[in-house]
Parts: structure tokens; sequence; C-alpha cells
């Protein structure tokens, strides 16, 4: 870099220079007020001058940063610009045609809606698995898509920051819906929240889960008569005394797991029952007090065997209330919450039945002073069989929290808990307050 280079301008070093000299001899020939504004002038430019060469070396310093250039270099630093924007618009180019030949193969149906529920893009699978015409897909909103209430619903709730799934029969297929928020920027203004709408056909699966459900449910079934015939004959072969006193403790290991194999086909069934929607609902109106003192004097047994104390907690105002459920599925519902809480309790410890009214929902919870559920189990603890460190040596199937959530779904509501480990457990199930429809 030379000297020539700079641009700052020549005029601020004259006037500094200028206002000081003049100022000097104002001073010498005792013209004081003007010397000294001169002088202070010269200082006021020479400033201004510190100031432009300062920034005037940051620009230089930025563009050397750049690409070592000096004043000379501005061709090269010109077409290494443009290379570089270049290489930008085909990286932008590349990802375009990625993008566009993901969405393209992908076998899932994209649909992306702007805030304005307007479709903003969708792929080609979306267009064969809705069935939609171009015109629609070009130019329609969430409405022209998918018109019936639970979608527009589960849409809504989209929009509104939740992920939501469902699924539809849709001209004989089945198709799973699952509608994630997210941010769209369509041009230059602020983004806008959308939703992403991700769609899959799901008839073969449906078929795969109708034959699951099914063989299970025959399994359990045919099971059931010759477990309880085991057990007659073991039961018989101990009451006739032909067994000798060193056999008689095989006999018992025949009845424990005998036991065993009854409570895991009747939950299998049971559970099975539930997803095949072969259980039916029978709602009637229960007195809210009664029931639960009820439920409470059911699981007192196994309290009393476990030395847990029990206790019901009624919000005053649902005091002398009924409420309109299936009471045989609601006890189901509570009895394994209740039998779980029990079970995973310490001696003389409590298990709290509470019940409180949370806007349009009951809300039914169970606590306990248990070892809780760590949060690695918490997203497996619903699930068929799943039974957690703790549960070891602790009787169950592993069946009964599945019940539980099934159950809930059926009469519309939702079960899930919150826990500290190593203090406590608490479940809550929440139940529309109107009773579902039909
Ligand atoms: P189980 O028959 O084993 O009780 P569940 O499906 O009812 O089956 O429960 C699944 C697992 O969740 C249990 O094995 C246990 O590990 C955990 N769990 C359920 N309830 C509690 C609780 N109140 N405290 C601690 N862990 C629990």
């Amino acid at each position: 870099m030379q000297a020539r280079d700079f641009p700052p301008t020549l005029w601020l070093p004259i006037a500094t220079f200028g206002s000081a000299l003049c100022g000097a001899l104002f001073l010498t020939a005792s013209r004081m007020p003007l010397g000294w504004g001169l002088l202070a002038l010269g200082l006021y430019f020479l400033w201004l001058w510190y100031r432009r060469m300062r920034s005037a070396l940051a620009s230089l310093k930025a563009i050397k940063a750049y690409g070592e250039a000096d004043w000379n270099d501005l061709p090269r630093i010109w077409s290494s610009l443009e290379q570089e924007n270049i290489a930008l618009k085909e990286q932008a180019y590349r990802e375009d045609q990625l993008r566009h030949s993901i969405l393209t193969n992908l076998n899932v149906g994209i649909v992306l809606l702007g805030s304005l529920r307007q479709i903003v893009t969708f792929n080609p699978a979306a267009q064969r698995l809705l069935g939609s015409s171009s015109r629609v897909l070009f130019k329609g909103t969430a409405t022209d898509l998918l018109n019936d209430p639970e979608s527009l619903g589960m849409m809504d709730k989209a929009f509104n920051g939740d992920t939501s799934a469902w699924s539809r029969d849709r001209a004989g297929r089945i198709l799973s819906f699952y509608a994630v928020p997210l941010s769209i920027k369509t041009d230059a203004s602020a983004a806008d929240l959308g939703i992403l709408l991700a769609i899959q056909d799901i008839t073969q699966q449906e078929a795969l889960e109708q034959t699951r459900q099914k063989f299970i449910s025959n399994a359990s079934h045919e099971l059931k008569t010759p477990v309880t015939s085991i057990r007659v004959a073991a039961e018989n072969l101990m009451d006739d005394g032909w067994i000798p006193p060193e056999g008689e403790g095989n006999i018992k290991i025949i009845l424990r797991n005998v036991d065993r194999m009854t409570l895991l086909l009747n939950d299998i069934s049971e559970l099975s029952r539930i997803e095949t929607g072969a259980l039916k609902l029978e709602f009637i109106s229960i007195a809210l007090e009664a029931f639960l003192k009820d439920v409470i004097d059911n699981a007192s047994p196994l309290a009393k065997y476990k030395n847990v104390e029990m206790s019901l907690e009624i919000e005053p105002c649902l005091m002398d209330r009924n409420f309109v459920s299936d009471p045989l599925r609601l006890n189901q519902l509570l009895e394994n919450l209740l039998s779980n809480a029990i079970k995973f309790s310490p001696e003389k410890s409590t298990v709290l039945l509470s019940v409180r009214l949370e806007n349009q929902w009951i809300v039914f919870s169970v606590r306990d002073n248990g070892p809780g559920i760590s949060p690695k189990d918490s997203n497996r603890i619903f699930e068929r069989f799943y039974r957690t460190q703790t549960a070891r040596g602790v009787p169950g199937t592993g069946l009964g929290l599945a019940i539980v959530k099934h159950l809930s779904r059926i009469m519309g509501g939702e079960v899930n808990f919150e826990s500290i480990p190593c203090r406590e457990t608490t479940f809550f199930v929440r139940l529309p307050w109107e009773t579902p429809k039909g």
C-alpha cells in the first residue's frame, strides 16, 4: 500500500495546518481570543482528520483481509466476488434440485400450508394420495384438502403450535396424517407460522394390525380353557392328597404360574377387546363420591397386605355430584392405577386418590411415594409389556398402563403422569365432564 493510495480528502490536513498557523500568528500579535479560537478550530480539524484516517484504514484492512489486495487489485477482488456469487447460486440451484427430487420421489405425501391456510407447495405423492385436482392444490386452502371436522380440528391444533396426528378413510384407503407446525418464509417479510402435512397410506399396515389383533384375541381366548384345566387338575391333586409332602412345593409352583398366566391372558384379551373396538362402553349416571369410596374399598385388601394407607380427596364442588361414565371401565382404569401405586409404595406410606374439575374436564389423580419413574422410562411405560428396572420382583404383566391408556382414549380423554424419581409419582386421567356423543 502506498501513501498516494489514501483516499481521505486533502482539505482536512490543509485546514488543520492553516488554522493552527493562523492561530499561532494571532497569538504572537497579542490577538488572544482570535488566536485561541483558530487553534481550537485547528484541533477540531485534526480530530476530523484522525477519524477519517481511522475509517479508511479499517476499510483497507477489510479489503486486504478479503484477498490480500491493494487498490490496484480491485479487478481481481471484483472477479473473485463474482465467482463466489456464481458458486453460491450454483449451490442454491443444487439444493433446490435436491429438495425437488426428494419431494418428487418421496412416497409420503407432503403439503405445506401457509398461515392463511393456503397451500404453499405439495409433492406428487400428496396429489396421488388425496386424489385432489391440480387446481385445488395450486389455488386451494386447507378446507379444500380435507373438510371433515376431525381433520380441520387437528390442523387447527397444528396451526396453534401443537403437532397432531390422525387417520381417515379416503376412497377405500386408510390415510394417516401428521401435521407439524413450522415457520414458513414465503417472501422477504417475517416468517409465518404454517404447517407441514405428511400423508401416508397405511391401508396395508392397518390390515396387518387387524390380523395381529385377531390372532392375539383368538390365541388368548383359546389358551384360557387349557390354563383353567391345569389349575383345576393341580388343585385336585393337592386336595385329594395324591401328592406326597415333598411334591407339594412343585404343585404350588404350578398354581402360582397358572395364576400369572391367567392374569396375563386376562390382560391380553382385555387389551385386544379395547383395540379391536369389541369393547362397548355403557354410560350411566354415577354418584361420584359413593363410586370412589367403592374403588378405594376394592383396593383396600392389597393396601392392607402392603401396609399402605389409602386416602380419598374430592374437590368440594364435586361432592354429591353425579358423573356420566361407564362405571365398569372407570373402575377398571382407576383400579389399575391404584394397584400400581400400592405395589410400588413403601410400607406405611399413603396412596392418594383425588378428583377435581378443570374447565370441561374431570381429572382423577393417583399419587404414591414410590420409587418414581425416571425420565428415560417416561416415554415407554405405556407400551405393552414394558416394565422398568424398579418393577423387578414386583408382580405384574406390563399391560396395565397400556389398558389404562386405551380406556382413557376410548372414553374421550387421556392419561399422563408426573414423577420425581425416588420421591413420588402422580398419574392423571382427564375425562370429558360431558359424556362424549355417539
Ligand atoms: P405392571 O403390570 O408391570 O404394573 P403396568 O403397565 O401397569 O404394568 O406398568 C408398567 C410399568 O410402569 C411398571 O412395570 C413399572 O415399571 C412402571 N410403573 C407403573 N406405575 C408406577 C408407579 N406408580 N411407580 C413407579 N413405576 C410405575
